[in-house]
């Protein structure tokens, strides 16, 4: 599932592409996709143009003049900025076809994907029931301590919940545990506001690394090319059960933890 640095890689990708660029009409193949009426959904995006392109979370924001598309991936769903003479893929579920000639395709082979429409806001401060950002002023170490101190979960699914931190998935939580050098099983109860502080900042460096990686990969793109932002190559445990640690040696781990996989080092990762 995409997190926060492939979400923002995907956007940056597609402003790049598509800014200003006016949506003549729209192509609904698959009703489901789009969580309000075909028809309202079409009308309202009909002679938009994608004005600023922002994130929440995991959330794409294609603010237009007077409304905002809002778009989730989930597992696969991706765009791709194709000529309006090239063959449509299958498990294309929503064409915008815009002015120059070109085609915003949105395609998802497991369709769980989502797009709506929404006001536009300026801050999305409330949107959703997010937490705040990763890389706000908000998500500090005093947040940190007092929301979770009384809580009796561990540190990777206090990650994981998007209400107290917005943007992070599986991958960069079993990263951020390992930065922190906690085990992902740790009770967030136990953690002090000092070493919050650790794994705020933790949390910043381990996704802007991800952004910039993802950022330099831009560049190779091209128009036939899908958006989807996976370019996990920095990464220290997830997937890299039985190989050595960067750091010690030590073989990788993984349990399932709270029903994900989880990766961690046996000896760089303590609980407390
Ligand atoms: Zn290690």
């Amino acid at each position: 599932m995409p997190e926060l640095p492939e979400v923002q890689t995907v956007l940056s990708t597609l402003e790049h592409m598509i800014a200003h660029k006016t949506i003549e009409s729209v192509e609904i193949l698959s009703p489901d996709v789009v969580q309000c009426d075909s028809d309202e959904f079409s009308r309202r995006l009909h002679q938009r143009s994608f004005v600023s392109f922002k994130r929440r979370g995991k959330y794409l924001l294609f603010e237009m003049e007077d409304v905002t598309l809002v778009s989730h991936l989930r597992m696969e769903g991706k765009y791709f900025v194709e000529k309006q003479s090239d063959p449509i893929r299958k498990h294309t579920h929503v064409i915008f076809h815009l002015n120059d000639g070109t085609d915003l395709r949105y395609h998802d082979v497991r369709r769980f994907g989502r797009m709506e429409l929404i006001e536009k806001s300026e801050d999305y401060r409330d949107f959703h029931g997010l937490g705040p950002e990763p890389f706000s002023d908000e998500f500090n170490a005093l947040y940190a301590w007092n929301k979770s101190r009384t809580m009796k979960r561990s540190l990777k699914m206090t990650l994981l919940d998007q209400s107290f931190v917005a943007g992070i998935g599986n991958i960069y939580a079993d990263e951020i545990c390992f930065r922190s050098k906690l085990r992902p099983e740790t009770l967030v109860s136990k953690i002090s506001k000092k070493r919050w502080q650790l794994i705020v900042e933790n949390s910043r460096t381990v996704l802007s690394e991800a952004i910039a990686h993802g950022g330099s990969t831009i560049r190779s793109y091209t128009s036939s090319l899908g958006v989807t932002g996976l370019f996990q190559l920095q990464i220290d445990v997830y997937g890299r059960e039985g190989e050595p640690c960067h750091v010690c040696g030590s073989t990788i781990k993984k349990v399932r933890h709270g029903q994900r996989g989880t990766h961690f080092c046996p000896v760089c990762q303590r609980r407390l």
